[in-house]
């Protein structure tokens, strides 16, 4: 079968692979129907992620029909379309058990090498998913693939960040990045219940997209956001900061932005290991920060409600959408940021 491959550092290649077969009982082997391109696809893209042996296959967003089930599969049967999460877990150790599926003992992420369990990517037409009853979620019968896609990676990371914010109706929301986890966090603040939404991000392309979802758009290349949210939030700051970039600049951006007892939820990827936490600051002020990878199985079911009911509407932020043997060039695209959101389509 046709797959995206990893082959070093900014590049990636089209090869033929062999198809993935069942392996344990509780596999399903999905055949793919739409993958796209992440921004944490960037970081491998970019070499950051240590343990991409080069030949292994790329890409965690899915959306499939499934094609075969291991006989401890219960939930799902050929002709099944699905949505994958992008992360995996058990279902049944004890940190699934508490709902921490991002602290499973079997975490592990599709198409993330070595460190992230091993599972060859979804950027390929077909592709196994262990635990599939845990892993895999029906597509309601009204919602196209398209729009169920990104429930299974940015758009429920983007709703979780919110979440863990503990976001109150009415509050004030500055979210920095408006790549696509950021556009999806103003979607979920929104439905969530923010009264204004206040969108940071260098690009005024990206800007301007927020500002279309509903955002008031800060464009930080051409302003300084600080004084802009001082000046729209009558010098308070933020009640809760989204940061959706990854590394230390952005985060301390996000301390600056908070109002005091406010909230920080950080959800960009780093591999920093460090950052000079202020830590005086945040016990006079009364700050909460909070950084994790996201908890796709707790929140999909509520972003796939919220999906089908009108309330967000995932699509808005596909720019391109390619064969999936062109995925050289929507690489390209994405990180040279001309694309917002690269959407692959195999078997064309
Ligand atoms: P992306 O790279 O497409 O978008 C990042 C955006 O941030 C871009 O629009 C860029 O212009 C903007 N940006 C860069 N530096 C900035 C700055 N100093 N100030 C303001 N804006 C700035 O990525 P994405 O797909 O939107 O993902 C965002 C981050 O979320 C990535 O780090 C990704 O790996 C991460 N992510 C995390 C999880 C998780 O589980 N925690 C899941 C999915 C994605
Ligand atoms: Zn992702």
């Amino acid at each position: 079968m046709k797959a995206v491959t990893y082959c070093g550092v900014g590049q990636v290649a089209i090869e033929d692979v062999p198809e993935p077969k069942i392996q344990q009982s509780g596999d399903a082997i999905v055949r793919v129907t739409r993958c796209a391109i992440c921004g944490s696809d960037l970081h491998i893209y970019h070499g950051h992620i240590p343990g991409m042996v080069p030949g292994s296959v790329c890409g965690h967003e899915f959306t499939g029909v499934v094609e075969e089930v291991g006989p401890g599969v219960q939930a799902f049967r050929k002709g099944d379309r699905v949505v994958g999460t992008f992360h995996t877990a058990c279902g049944h150790c004890p940190m699934c058990r508490k709902g921490a599926y991002n602290q499973c003992r079997e975490y592990g992420v599709f198409g993330y090498g070595v460190a992230f369990g091993n599972l060859p990517g979804s950027q390929a037409e077909f592709i196994r998913v262990p635990y599939a009853d845990v892993n895999l979620r029906a597509i309601p019968r009204e919602l196209s693939d398209e729009k169920a896609l990104f429930c299974g990676d940015i758009l429920t990371t983007a709703y979780g960040a919110v979440r863990n914010a503990q976001l109150q109706p009415g509050e004030t929301v500055a979210v920095i990045g408006c790549g696509p986890v950021g556009l999806m966090a103003i979607q979920s603040a929104l439905a969530q219940g923010a009264a204004r939404v206040l969108a940071i991000d260098l690009l005024r392309d990206r800007v301007e997209l927020a500002e279309r979802l509903g955002a008031v758009p800060i464009v930080a290349s051409e302003t300084n956001p600080v004084a802009q949210v001082n000046k729209l939030t009558g010098g308070l700051g933020a009640d809760v900061v989204i940061e959706a970039v990854g590394g230390p600049k952005t985060v301390a951006l996000a301390f600056e932005l908070v109002r005091g007892g406010g909230r920080i939820s950080a959800v960009g990827v780093t591999t920093a290991e460090s950052f000079p936490f202020p830590l005086a600051t945040s016990l006079t002020r009364d700050i909460s920060f909070r950084i994790g990878l996201a908890n796709i199985h707790r929140d999909i079911d509520a972003t796939l409600a919220l999906v089908a009911g009108g309330r967000i509407d995932p699509e808005v932020i596909i720019s391109h959408r390619l064969p999936l043997t062109e995925a050289v060039e929507g690489y390209r695209l994405f990180d040279s940021r001309e694309a917002t959101k690269v959407v692959l389509i195999p078997g064309e």
